[in-house]
């Protein structure tokens, strides 16, 4: 076996970590990051030691979504510490570089940018690690296939038509590059609008359909949510809310499924 999985497990960098898990998208804007950052707390809310890495080297979410502004990066000899924050370990070069830089990378730069937030990234013992990827299928999951080995990838997509080809061409890379899909999430599935009705904006179900088009799993749909979006802005992943918030309970469904 000559596949990229089949280096990586031979040279395993990060052998403290059991699971790895990545978050893939056909499209940006469809809730990759979203998903990645949902998952990750839902999966530390079940007692599982979890880390975040945002692979998003060209735009990078994570800081806003877990409300990174105010906390400055550390490190020690060549390792950086990861943030700990609402249960989980993350890393970001959103933190490492100024915030209104662009990030241009060249092919080998981003495979140098992504291998050091990945390995010089002090993750400690971890049962799960969930990495953002870019949307797409770029340098950076090809980077991440030869470098790590992985449990399997998740793609996220959203009904419409346009987004499913994307994602089918994600879904089509991971298998190639001998990652384990582990499931499509459909987000932006519908919207419950003040009336109570479910409104399909995008076509709910089109996720769905392509998953088992593709004969591989769903995981769950997440709606249109205004709560989500704030969420996402101030820093508080949805996740927390379990017990008292329905969408909560459905995000954490979604990672209780891998
Ligand atoms: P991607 O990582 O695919 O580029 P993001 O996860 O960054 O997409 O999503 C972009 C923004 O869209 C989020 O910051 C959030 O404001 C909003 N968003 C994503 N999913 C939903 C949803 N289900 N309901 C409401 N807003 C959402």
């Amino acid at each position: 076996d000559d596949s990229p999985q089949a280096q990586a497990r031979a040279s395993n960098p990060l052998p403290n970590v059991k699971h790895i898990i990545a978050v893939g998208a056909g499209k940006g804007g469809v809730g990759k990051s979203t998903v990645s950052v949902n998952l990750a707390v839902g999966l530390a809310r079940t007692g599982a030691k979890v880390g975040l890495l945002d692979g998003d080297i060209y735009g990078p979410s994570v800081p806003t979504m877990l409300g990174l502004d105010d906390i400055k990066p550390q490190g020690s000899g060549n390792m950086i510490f990861p943030f700990q924050v609402h249960g989980i370990k993350t890393m970001t070069i959103g933190k490492l570089v100024e915030a209104d830089k662009p990030l241009i990378w060249r092919g080998p730069m981003a495979h140098g940018a992504f291998r050091q937030l990945a390995t010089q990234t002090e993750w400690g013992e971890l049962d799960y690690l969930i990495i953002d990827l870019p949307p797409g299928t770029g340098d950076v999951p090809l980077t991440l296939a030869q470098l790590l080995p992985l449990t399997g990838a998740v793609v996220v997509c959203t009904p419409q038509k346009v987004a499913q080809d994307d994602a089918r061409r994600a879904v089509k890379m991971f298998q190639q590059l001998g990652i384990h899909v582990l499931g499509v999430v459909e987000n932006m599935s519908y919207f419950i609008g003040d009336d109570g009705k479910e409104y399909d904006i995008f076509g709910r179900g089109g996720a769905k359909r392509m998953a088992e088009q593709l004969a591989v799993p769903f995981l769950g749909m997440v709606p249109i949510n205004m709560r989500l979006r704030e969420n996402c802005d101030t820093g508080d992943p949805t996740a927390n809310f379990v017990g008292d918030d329905k969408l909560a309970e459905e995000l954490t469904h979604v990672s209780q499924k891998l």
